[in-house]
């Protein structure tokens, strides 16, 4: 199972991180099984950061296997989907960044992939475009979106990826973070939301 992740896809996120340039391909990282915290179980801040982000993301399954998948038959190799997080180490990732390195290990590291209860599309409304979610921290809103602003719409994710890497049952795809995003701090709790419906539910530690 692989963890394929997208970043920067959503405009008004990319102006809060100064991101200027203009993309004309999603950008895409992966990040290993073992990044997934999942069941509400606690996200404990890791000791090489300081400023650990939390990137609220809509989160899809894969259902079938599919190589180079054409965009208009995307919606055939999904089904599920949920909310999750991208923790991102941010202090990390811009040190990474200003060197010309990777910036892999500030997202890939354990439990920096939180993962909701999986829900089928139709059970929320059915259209994968037009899905609204949100980040409670604390039981205040501080991130919120809709898949309708993504620059690279869910099924052209799909498509670009499998060009390049075959998608396999259970694959999971992180569709990027709207703006709000901010560092936790012990203590808090998060709550992630597809519409009205609580997906994701636990504490940072
Ligand atoms: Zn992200």
């Amino acid at each position: 199972m692989k963890i394929i992740a997208v970043g920067m896809n959503y405009a008004a996120h990319n102006k809060e991180l100064h991101h200027t340039l203009e993309q004309k391909e999603p950008v895409i990282f992966m990040k290993p099984d073992s990044s997934l915290l999942k069941d509400g179980k606690p996200f404990f801040i890791p000791d090489f950061s300081s400023e650990i982000h939390y990137e609220t993301e809509i989160v899809v399954r894969i259902n079938r296997l599919g190589k180079s998948i054409a965009e208009r038959f995307a919606h055939r190799y999904y089904d599920e989907i949920t909310v999750g997080i991208d923790f991102t180490a941010r202090d990390l990732q811009n040190r990474l960044r200003e060197k010309g390195m990777p910036w892999e290990i500030s997202k890939a590291f354990d439990n920096s992939a939180a993962i909701g209860t999986f829900v089928r599309l139709d059970e929320v409304g059915g259209d994968i475009n037009n899905l609204s979610f949100r980040l409670e921290k604390n039981g205040k809103a501080v991130q919120q979106g809709n898949s309708s602003e993504m620059l690279f719409k869910v099924d052209a994710i799909i498509s670009y990826v499998s060009r390049f890497c075959t998608l396999k049952i259970g694959d999971l795809i992180y569709t990027g973070t709207p703006s709000g995003v901010a560092p936790v701090a012990i203590g808090d709790h998060l709550q992630g939301y597809i519409g009205e419906r609580k997906l994701l539910d636990f504490f940072v530690r």
